[in-house]
C-alpha cells in the first residue's frame, strides 16, 4: 500500500489521541485517520470516577483533542464505528459498517474494556460497568440521594466511585473479595488506612466479601454473599478490573501474550504496525521484565514513542510507572512498583487515626524501589527521579517529618 494511505490509528482513547497529536507535533504531514468505536473524540478517563461523576466537569472538558483541534490538525476522525478486521497482507482495516480503510502504517491503541461480573443478572439495567462517559451518564442518572449503591470491587475505581457517591447522598456498600482493599498494589498498612477513611466517611466497606449471586427480576434488588448475607441494592456498580482489547491484533496473527507484544519502540511483530497504551505488553527496563500497565502516563508516553517510531525516530520507552488516585480530600500518588521489596519506612504516622498525609518508601537491598505518597506532593515529585535511578538511600533518614524532604535526601544519600 502506498504512503498516501497514511497512518491509521485504531482506538480513539488516550493513547490513540496522543499518537495523532504527536505525529503532527513531529511534523508528519501525511494522512492520519483515527477510528474509535465510542462516539467521542479522545478523552481523559480518570475524571470519570472522580470530578465527572461528581458533576464538576462536563464531557467537553474531558476531551484531550476536541473535534475542532482534530480538524485543524487535519486528523480524520471516524467515531462510533468498530474496526472488525486487520488485513495485513493487503494493508487495510475493515469496519463494521462495511468500509475498508487502507493504511501505510497502523497503530493499535484499542485499550481495554471493563471486566463484566460473571453472574446471572449482571445484564440487568441497574447493574453498571464503569469505563466510558456513557457508563457514567447512566450511573449518574440512577444516583439519586438516598439510593443504595453496592459497589463490587475495592480497587481504585470502586473506592473513588464510593467517595463521590457518598457526596451525592447515596448509601454506599463496597464489597471486596480479598481480605483487604487495594491488595494488589500496596501493603496492608496502606490498605488499612484507606479502609478506615472510607468507613469513617460512612461507607459500609466489607472485605473478604465473596459475591455469590444477584437477586431480582427486572432489576437487581439484592446482592448475596457466600456467608449468607443479603444486601439491598438500588444500583450495582462493578469495578473488578479490565480485559485488554487484543482480539483484533490476535486474529491478525500478531504476537499477543497478556497484551499486544511490543518492543521498547512500540513495534509489534509486524514492522508496519505499532501499538500503545493499556492493550500493550512492553519490556520495562525499570522492572527487568515485561509488563502491561493501565495508566494515563503509560498511554501518553508510549503513544509519543510510537509516533516517533512511525516517522523513523528511534526513541526508546524507558519510563518508570506512576499512577494517582483521588478519594475525598486525599491524593494518592504512586511511583514505581513495590513488588519484591525487603524493607519499607513511613514518613508520617499511620497509627495516628487523624493522619491524612504520609509517604511509604519501599527498598530492595538498600535501593529505593517505589513510593506511595498520600497528600505528600513534594515527596512524590522528588521521589520520581530517585526511583528512576534506584537511588541508594538510608531508609531511616527519610522519616523525620520535621525536616523538609528535599534536605533529607542529601542526608539519606550520604
Ligand atoms: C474510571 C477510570 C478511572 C481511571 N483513573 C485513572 C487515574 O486516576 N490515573 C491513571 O493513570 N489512569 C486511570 N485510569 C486508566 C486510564 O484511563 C487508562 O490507562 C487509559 O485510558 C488508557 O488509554 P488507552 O488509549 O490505552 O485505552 P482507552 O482509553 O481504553 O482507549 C481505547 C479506545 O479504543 C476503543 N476501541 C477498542 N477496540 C476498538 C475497535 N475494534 N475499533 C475501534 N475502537 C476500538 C475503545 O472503545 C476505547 O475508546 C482510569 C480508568 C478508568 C476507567
Amino acid at each position: 500500500m502506498s504512503e498516501e494511505a497514511g497512518i491509521v490509528i485504531l482506538g480513539a482513547g488516550q493513547a490513540g489521541g496522543e499518537v495523532a497529536s504527536e505525529l503532527r507535533k513531529l511534523g508528519y504531514t501525511g494522512r492520519v485517520t483515527m477510528i474509535g468505536d465510542e462516539p467521542h473524540v479522545p478523552y481523559r478517563r480518570p475524571p470519570l470516577s472522580k470530578a465527572y461523576y461528581a458533576g464538576l466537569v462536563t464531557a467537553e472538558e474531558l476531551y484531550v483533542v476536541p473535534l475542532a483541534s482534530l480538524e485543524k490538525a487535519e486528523i480524520e476522525f471516524i467515531g462510533g464505528v468498530r474496526a472488525t478486521h486487520i488485513d495485513r497482507e493487503h494493508k487495510q482495516v475493515s469496519l463494521e459498517d462495511g468500509r475498508s480503510i487502507p493504511y501505510h502504517k497502523l497503530v493499535i491503541a484499542t485499550g481495554g474494556r471493563a471486566r463484566p461480573l460473571p453472574l446471572e443478572g449482571a445484564d440487568r439495567p441497574n447493574v453498571f460497568l464503569l469505563r466510558t462517559i456513557d457508563d457514567i451518564e447512566r450511573i449518574r442518572a440512577s444516583s439519586k440521594p438516598g439510593a443504595r449503591m453496592v459497589i463490587i470491587g475495592g480497587g481504585f475505581i470502586g473506592l473513588e466511585t464510593a467517595a463521590v457517591a457518598l457526596k451525592l447522598g447515596l448509601q454506599v456498600t463496597v464489597l471486596e473479595g480479598l481480605p483487604r482493599v487495594l491488595a494488589r498494589v500496596t501493603i496492608p498498612e496502606v490498605s488499612a488506612f484507606f479502609e478506615r477513611v472510607h468507613r469513617e466517611a460512612g461507607v459500609d466497606l466489607r472485605t473478604g466479601a465473596q459475591v455469590a449471586g444477584l437477586e431480582g427480576d427486572e432489576r437487581i434488588t439484592h446482592v448475596h454473599l457466600t456467608d449468607g448475607s443479603r444486601i439491598e441494592a438500588d444500583l450495582v456498580v462493578v469495578g473488578i478490573g479490565l480485559i485488554a482489547n487484543t482480539e483484533l491484533a490476535e486474529s491478525a496473527g500478531l504476537v499477543v501474550n497478556n497484551g499486544v507484544i511490543v518492543d521498547e519502540y512500540a513495534c509489534t511483530s509486524d514492522p508496519d504496525i505499532v501499538a500503545a497504551g493499556d492493550c500493550t505488553n512492553h519490556p520495562s527496563q525499570y522492572l527487568g521484565r515485561r509488563v502491561r500497565l493501565e495508566s494515563v502516563p503509560n498511554a501518553m508516553e508510549q503513544g509519543k514513542v510510537a509516533a516517533n517510531t512511525l516517522i523513523g525516530n528511534k526513541v526508546p520507552y524507558h519510563s518508570v510507572p506512576w499512577f494517582w488516585s483521588d478519594q475525598y480530600d486525599l491524593k494518592l500518588q504512586m511511583v514505581g512498583l513495590s513488588e519484591g521489596f525487603d524493607e519499607f519506612v513511613v514518613r508520617g504516622d499511620l497509627s495516628d487515626p487523624n493522619t491524612r498525609s504520609f509517604a511509604v518508601f519501599y527498598f530492595k537491598d538498600g535501593h529505593l524501589l517505589s513510593v506511595d505518597a498520600v497528600n505528600k506532593p513534594q515527596e512524590f515529585m522528588l521521589s520520581k527521579k530517585l526511583v528512576a535511578e534506584r537511588a541508594r538511600l538510608n531508609p531511616q533518614a527519610l522519616t523525620n517529618e520535621k525536616v523538609p524532604f528535599k534536605t533529607l535526601i542529601a542526608e539519606a544519600r550520604a
